[in-house]
């Protein structure tokens, strides 16, 4: 029995929105990975509450036929600009990802998008499978290993040197519309700064997309909290996540273009 069978998913749950992401318009969210939340990191913004199964094993959690019957069902009034595969958990831990991305071009016949946290690009499969995406937004938090641990809180055999290798060679093979994308949760010193700016030239990304934390962690899972889902908690579990200001926000991306000439994007910041 996989994953899926053996949970109480609603069916028609594994596509959803869609919903309106700042960086890429009217997105509609494809979930490759289902009613467990299932990833490598545990990062302390996860919108997604404490994940509950911490892996870096990969497997078929949904399978494909379930999410083309989904995207079949769905009302060809809606408007989308992009299908962007992120859901519940880590996209790259789903075997069935490149058979996902086709089916998902194949019937809505838009740009696609995955989010991934980058932690398994080290591997060939998941390097090859992206290949297949129009746009792959990598995640990079951390800096400095000591970082890695306090955001992302990654599984044990995973560290920075591994994740930045996996950036680079998916770079070097990568034909497609490549973003970093980095959540500020504090102001970054100015050596920091510079730090960052090294390795960005290092991984030569078409974008950055410098992202805040949106509102506060629910710690208890909930589905609804995929995509941009605003949600509410029944049991008032929430973590408060500092945010900071616009104008920092602000400064850091000024720097980073200036000294990259790479484009910059910021996540909006409620005033
Ligand atoms: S990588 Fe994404 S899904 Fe995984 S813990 Fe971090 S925010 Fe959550």
């Amino acid at each position: 029995m996989n994953a899926i069978e053996s949970t109480q998913n609603p069916r028609s749950s594994f596509v959803y929105g869609p919903v309106k992401s700042w960086r890429f318009g009217r997105s509609l969210g494809i979930d490759p990975i289902g009613a467990v939340s299932t990833c490598s990191f545990n990062c302390v913004y996860c919108q997604l509450g404490v994940i509950q199964d911490y892996t870096t094993q990969r497997q078929i959690f949904v399978p494909t036929s379930d999410i083309l019957s989904d995207l079949q069902a769905l009302s060809t009034d809606e408007q989308i600009d992009v299908i962007t595969l992120s859901g519940s958990g880590e996209p790259t831990l789903a075997l069935n990802l490149a058979e996902i991305l086709a089916i998902a071009k194949q019937e809505i016949k838009r740009p696609t998008v995955v989010l991934t946290n980058s932690t398994l690009l080290g591997d060939r499969m998941v390097r090859r499978a992206l290949q297949l995406a129009d746009i792959v937004a990598v995640k990079l938090d951390a800096i400095s290993s000591n970082q890695l641990q306090r955001i992302n809180q990654p599984t044990e055999t995973i560290n920075l040197p591994h994740i930045l290798a996996g950036i680079e060679q998916f770079r070097g093979e990568y034909p497609g519309q490549l973003a970093i994308q980095t959540m500020l949760l504090s102001p970054w010193t100015t050596e920091m700064i510079e730090d960052y700016i090294q390795l960005l030239q290092r991984l030569h990304p078409d974008e950055i997309q410098l992202n805040v934390p949106a509102r506060p962690r629910v710690l208890v899972r909930q589905l609804d909290a995929r995509g941009n889902h605003a949600v509410e908690s029944s049991n008032g579990a929430f973590r408060k996540i500092k945010c900071i200001s616009a104008n920092v926000l602000k400064t850091v991306a000024d720097a980073i273009y200036d000294a990259t000439s790479i484009p910059v994007r910021c996540a909006p910041i409620a005033l």
